[in-house]
């Protein structure tokens, strides 16, 4: 969709009341004299905005969901752009329809709760200087995470597959609501989680003045670059009203398998952007590329390859499909 403030010409600034000024396009068109004081502004919430003008008092909205109204239509003209445009940015806006549903519902379920969790009774905290604790201290560090960088927990008194487990609370608003167990050994099932439905892990990593949040399947790719992990391969109403109280650009990065590649369509149909950078063939997730690239290098090459456009994901999506194929 495309990107208000990109169009409206010219200096922008951002008030304490969450307005973003700039000269207003609106005056001159109806007999005002042109706006000069930057009484022009934009509010946004999520992908929806509100223009106003404080000096003609011309305002006017978009929703997306909605399709462009005159009033709209007009504010955009003014923006230089043409009509036909215009037009076809309307059909893509109704298009997503889905997504006026979701904001309606998101208007009534607002306060989303879950569960605190108790931890096993034997679960401690892993100790960095205890010799004991190596063993997981080292799969951590093998996986690129700092283990003092979150309270991962384990069961060493416990019997058979419970001793050789790392506990990754799940935490919600600094809450410990659930758990995943990582088994160190070689069989299955490797995770075992007990998660309540909605959850999103990561939640409490994103800070209040990050203007993206990078959402991937696992905990460890979530880990490694503080995103949030759905801890599966598809996103549920339930964790998209989550995500959406965030309110800010959200990008998918799917693993690199066939069911990874199936989350790309729920991502666009909610509005999310898509990144499938252009890492090596055996880089199967966020985690290997941080491993492989280190961490800034990997968010960086996240950002670059972010898209919202279907035909941009479709061609890296089929080269990866490809890939796979060709190493089965
Ligand atoms: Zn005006």
């Amino acid at each position: 969709m495309f990107d208000i403030l990109s169009i409206i010409p010219g200096k922008k600034k951002t008030t304490s009341s969450g307005w973003i000024s700039f000269n207003a396009v609106c005056c001159g068109h109806h007999g005002h004299k042109a706006d000069r004081r930057m009484r022009g502004g934009i509010k946004f919430d999520g992908n929806n905005w509100v223009y106003h003008c404080f000096n003609c008092g011309y305002s006017c909205a978009f929703t997306l969901g909605r399709s462009i109204n005159t009033k709209t239509t007009k504010l955009l003209q003014w923006c230089g752009i043409d009509p036909e445009q215009i037009q076809r940015w309307s059909l893509e806006s109704l298009q997503r329809k889905d997504l006026l549903d979701f904001t309606h519902t998101r208007k009534h379920k607002s306060k989303i709760t879950f569960k605190e969790h108790n931890m096993p009774a034997e679960a401690v905290l892993i100790g960095t200087t205890n010799p004991e604790h190596q063993t997981y201290v080292d799969y951590l560090l093998k996986r690129n995470i700092k283990p003092d960088e979150y309270p991962f927990m384990i069961t060493p008194t416990m019997r058979g597959r419970y001793r050789n487990r790392i506990i990754v609370p799940y935490t919600y608003k600094n809450k410990i609501v659930g758990q995943t167990s990582r088994f160190l050994d070689d069989l299955t099932p490797k995770y075992l989680n007990e998660q309540q439905p909605g959850y999103v892990f990561g939640f409490d990593f994103q800070k209040h003045d990050w203007q993206v949040c990078i959402v991937v399947e696992g905990i460890f790719d979530a880990l490694s670059i503080n995103g949030c992990a759905l801890t599966h391969n598809t996103i549920s109403e339930e964790q998209a009203l989550l995500l959406a109280q965030l309110n800010r650009r959200i990008i998918v990065v799917p693993d690199r398998d066939l069911t990874g590649m199936e989350i790309c369509d729920r991502a666009l149909e909610l509005g999310y952007s898509v990144s499938l950078p252009d890492w090596a063939p055996h880089i199967k997730d966020v985690n290997d590329a941080v491993i492989e690239y280190g961490r800034l290098p990997t968010l960086l090459s996240i950002l670059e390859a972010a898209t919202m456009s279907k035909i941009r994901i479709e061609i890296q999506r089929t080269k990866i499909v490809k890939r796979l194929q060709k190493g089965s």
